[in-house]
């Protein structure tokens, strides 16, 4: 083998592992191999091997000095593999036998494994992460969506254009999984309407694992060889394939573990998608240890855990009883029940005969932990699922929370994370949890970290001025015109990021809603304020394409011209490049329907500011000086008087609060009571938002105790922050 090939063959190895993710150094290595490609294959790595091939490689590996990076990289990658350190190795003993079986309908890794539609998916990819990073034995399973979710465009008109591309399978990271004779390994789940049937995929996440099915496979019938498609099919394709997805996530999910030889101790449902998983498992035991069906259950539901996503009643499936008998018709027989008992576990209401089947219901029926994802949204699914517990009161309904966080190196700028080297620690982001490593952002020289932000913050433009100019250029704009509006682009400016899905909830018209208001915000020449918006609508949303398309054409007002950018195609690049540039995260969903919401955490990692309405984690999270609030949290039966008092709040915030803070600029130039907050922010918040913190209380209240770990063998409390999480949510459960 000649050298050349050896550094092929390492970039490929690299390539096929997904930590290369979370190392902003070895993505820099693609980049520089050839930028425009980089871009054209969304960071692509596989894709970007593929067309440049093993002789153009080493041309240019030898011209921009690559050659050592790459097997830096790839000695680094090595050694992360091998490594024995980490909390889990030392703490996760029951687990280290029998790992965490990880349950989600999607998973957000990357923008090039499209495989995610929003928050859920990319929680999934973080906990994925983190697991890996800590050390914590964790197994991911999802399904595989041949197309991802859909691209979206913006035509001349404003309107929303969804476009599919058909995956290559050979420059995704994905593996096929064999049996133990050697053949391709498939699972199969019958139902009473022929038999489904997947193949197994997988996906190396750093040291964790995640496998796919799926199920465009030659056994089945051309409509379940579609099955997963289009990821947005499960949440608009019709009950028949929602429930036929979920149940090839569910039970052939766990078929696909056990085929593999995995011995999940614990099950975690990332939602209730997956909760046909519990009623597998109640099978295996069935067979495995001579159990009876309400042994095997209660079985099962002591190794399992449960996490809900939404406080929004729409958001919760639920099945006709008649398309559930007949997907579950030959796994009833075989678990020996009677139609009645199999459909009272998905029944708030056991004895009736018309509720529908809701797939939340099970999940909370067959695991003996549940928990919400912050510290509100807790609360309100005590509130909502109240009646299954009906002789308790709505506080000792038996739903926890854990609050969600972000996987720092997935999310955190590279300058930004090595100020944080110098001034916290090199190994700072081995002890992010620790509160007191937090303390030394103080100790941050003012001018320094508003040049790192300011950096970061010119980064985020320039991407934004470029992806802007594409989308135009592809409408056939005139070139002054967009050079206008890129150029008035200005990060100087007080800068606004305004990025999530266009769910109604989540209001993205409350700055809108009076543009006298918006010219006053926007417009003052003094102190010019500018927002750059992104997000898909649902294909099937009408109201969120409309909103898309207001943006759109007051983006071209001439009042607003250069200060109100929307960019295309939502996913995890742009919002990367949004969280880590921004001065300020707008976030004002409707009280209390965000169940948590993550993108601001990414901002604050970052140095960015949130001003958000007291809902999900910010309304545990803001203290008052640790960024901005908009309104006191009140919520009114009424939705149409909530939104009016909260467009006057946020205007409120915004005049007087944001836009002078930022422009008070002290005899350096500098905007020391902003910095101040920026600083404070880091400190209050930094170690309690990230994804390790999330991972790790989730091993120690859900993942050991379900998984059968003595007291004894629990971590000790030294390492717990236990007292400090006592503390924070006796003074955040008012
Ligand atoms: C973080 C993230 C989300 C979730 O953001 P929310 O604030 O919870 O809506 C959605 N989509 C992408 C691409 C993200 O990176």
């Amino acid at each position: 083998m000649t050298d050349d090939n050896r550094l092929y063959d390492q970039l490929k190895e690299i390539s096929g592992n997904l930590w290369w993710s979370w190392q902003p150094d070895v993505g820099d290595i693609f980049r520089d191999l050839d930028v425009e490609l980089w871009r054209e294959t969304n960071h692509n790595p596989m894709a970007l091997l593929k067309r440049l091939g093993p002789d153009e490689i080493a041309k240019r590996a030898g011209k921009a000095a690559i050659e050592s990076r790459v097997i830096y990289a790839y000695h680094r990658l090595q050694e992360y593999m091998r490594c024995k350190q980490g909390w889990g190795n030392s703490h996760a003993g029951p687990l280290l036998v029998r790992p965490v079986g990880y349950f989600s309908a999607e998973f957000g890794l990357h923008e090039s494994l499209p495989i995610y539609s929003g928050g859920l998916g990319v929680l999934a990819g973080d906990h994925l992460k983190s697991a890996s990073d800590l050390g914590i034995p964790l197994v991911g399973v999802g399904l595989f969506y041949d197309q991802g979710y859909f691209r979206q465009h913006i035509d001349a008109n404003g309107m929303q254009q969804e476009t599919y591309g058909r995956a290559q399978l050979d420059t995704l990271p994905l593996q096929r999984a064999f049996d133990s004779e050697g053949n391709p390994l498939t699972v199969k789940v019958e139902t009473s309407d022929g038999t489904l049937h997947a193949s197994v995929l997988k996906v190396q996440v750093g040291r964790s694992l995640l496998i796919l099915l799926d199920p465009s496979v030659e056994q089945n019938v051309p409509d379940d060889q579609r099955l997963t498609e289009h990821l947005h099919r499960l949440y608009g394709g019709g009950q028949r394939v929602r429930i036929r997805q979920e149940l090839l996530l569910g039970i052939g999910g766990f078929r696909a573990l056990k085929a593999l030889g995995m011995e999940p101790g614990v099950l975690h449902l990332n939602e209730g998608h997956c909760a046909f998983a519990t009623l597998e498992a109640a099978r295996v035991a069935m067979e495995e240890q001579g159990l009876e069906f309400e042994d095997a259950l209660r079985y099962v539901a002591d190794s399992t855990v449960f996490t809900t996503h939404t406080p929004v009643e729409a958001g919760h499936d639920r099945f006709p009883p008649e398309l559930v008998l007949e997907h579950l018709q030959p796994l009833k027989k075989q678990l020996g029940i009677e139609d009645k008992r199999l459909l009272s576990l998905g029944r708030v209401n056991p004895e009736s005969a018309d509720e529908l089947f809701c797939m939340t219901v099970l999940a909370l029926k067959t695991s003996r932990r549940s928990n919400g994802v912050s510290n509100i949204h807790g609360c309100v699914s005590r509130k909502m699922w109240n009646a299954l517990w009906p002789s308790r009161a709505q506080h000792e309904v038996p739903i926890g929370h854990i609050t969600n966080g972000v996987h720092t190196g997935t999310w955190l700028a590279p300058e930004m994370r090595r100020l944080y080297e110098r001034h916290l620690g090199r190994d700072w982001i081995s002890r992010i949890r620790r509160r007191e490593v937090w303390g030394a952002i103080h100790s941050i020289d003012d001018g320094e970290l508003w040049e790192t932000h300011r950096h970061l913050k010119g980064t985020m433009v320039d991407f934004v001025r470029r992806r802007l100019t594409r989308q135009a250029r592809r409408r056939g704009e005139a070139e002054q015109d967009i050079l206008r509006r890129t150029n008035g682009l200005d990060p100087d400016s007080l800068i606004i990021g305004f990025a999530r899905r266009f769910a109604l909830y989540k209001r993205a018209w409350l700055l809108l809603d009076d543009e006298e208001f918006l010219e006053k915000l926007l417009c003052d020449p003094l102190r010019p304020v500018q927002v750059i918006y992104a997000g898909k609508a649902h294909p099937q949303d009408q109201q969120g394409k409309e909103l898309i398309q207001r943006i759109f054409h007051l983006a071209r007002d001439k009042r607003f011209e250069g200060r109100i950018h929307i960019v295309e195609d939502y996913d995890i690049n742009v919002g990367r490049h949004l969280v880590q540039g921004v001065d300020v995260w707008l976030n004002n969903p409707r009280r209390p329907l965000e169940a948590c919401g993550t993108s601001g955490e990414k901002v604050l990692l970052n140095g960015g500011l949130n001003c958000s309405t007291l809902d999900g984690w910010w309304a545990e999270a803001y203290d008052g000086n640790n960024g901005f609030a908009i309104g006191q949290g009140k919520i009114h039966t009424d939705p149409d008087i909530q939104d009016a008092r909260e467009v006057k709040e946020l205007q409120h915030t915004l005049l007087d609060e944001v836009v002078p803070m930022f422009y008070a600029r002290d005899d350096q130039g500098l905007p020391s009571q902003w910095i101040g907050r920026m600083k404070h922010a880091l400190v209050s918040l930094g170690w309690r938002y990230n994804a390790d913190r999330m991972v790790v209380d989730y091993t120690q209240q859900a993942y050991l105790p379900a998984g059968g770990a003595t007291t004894s063998s629990m971590p000790e409390e030294g390492d717990l922050d236990l007292q400090a999480v006592i503390r924070w949510v006796a003074r955040n459960e008012r």
